[in-house]
């Protein structure tokens, strides 16, 4: 579903799998392929939109949660595209995606990394902001000239992620939560659930997650 100009958001399909987006510009960028059962219906959503999987430049994650990066190999075969992580999310790359498999019961396929970047995605507007919490290497995608956030699971419509997870941690969330809520974002796109449209809208989606959330943590 295309929400504004080179924003498109196709919506989870399960309980274990994530919200995707693409970002079009200078290169297609596609952004957690979520989980592989999926797949065949993603590429048909989007292919209702006019992205055919070839044009899919390069693929990154939010974080190495098998709900949001399980697909990243079959989507790359059938694509052709670049994977691209974070510096962080490399450093974690197997041990991560490993304990969290285990944890959460799906088994993710692994996939091979094309390349790795740091603050930002070269050749597109895509910012990286650093948002450890949920997981260590969880990142946030902010496209600057449109005003938008993909937060992955960090922040959700009235909602944060947990922590509980391996390597997660609380304080680290809410300084990452902090960090982000400073941006001028008039489109918050989560891992999870709805979207958040209108600069006033997602102010007052901090305003809640500081009073439901942040305060008694
Ligand atoms: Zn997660
Ligand atoms: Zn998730």
């Amino acid at each position: 579903m295309k929400l504004q100009d080179g924003v498109y958001w196709y919506r989870e399909k399960g309980v274990l799998d994530a919200n995707t987006y693409v970002i079009r510009g200078e290169q297609t960028v596609l952004i957690d392929p979520g989980l592989g059962n999926y797949l065949g219906l993603l590429l048909k959503e989007m292919q209702e939109d006019d992205i055919a999987p070839k044009e899919v430049d390069v693929i990154a994650i939010t974080h190495l949660h098998p709900d949001h990066c399980d697909s990243a190999a079959a989507l790359k075969d059938v694509s052709g595209a670049k994977v691209a992580v974070h510096s962080s999310q490399w450093e974690y790359l197997d041990r991560l995606l490993e304990e969290a498999s285990r944890v959460l019961g799906i088994e993710a396929k692994k996939f091979e990394v094309d390349f790795v970047f740091e603050d930002r995605l070269e050749h597109t507007e895509l910012k990286i902001q650093h948002t450890p919490g949920h997981s260590p290497e969880s990142i946030c995608f902010f496209a600057v000239d449109k005003k938008t956030l993909i937060s992955g699971d960090l922040v959700f419509d009235k909602g944060i992620g947990r922590t509980d997870l391996p390597f997660g941690n609380t304080e680290e969330l809410i300084n990452s939560i902090n960090t982000v809520s400073a941006l001028d974002t008039e489109l918050l796109l989560p891992g999870h659930g709805a979207i958040l449209k209108g600069r006033s809208n997602v102010k007052r989606n901090y305003d809640f997650i500081r009073e439901h959330y942040l305060q008694w943590m």
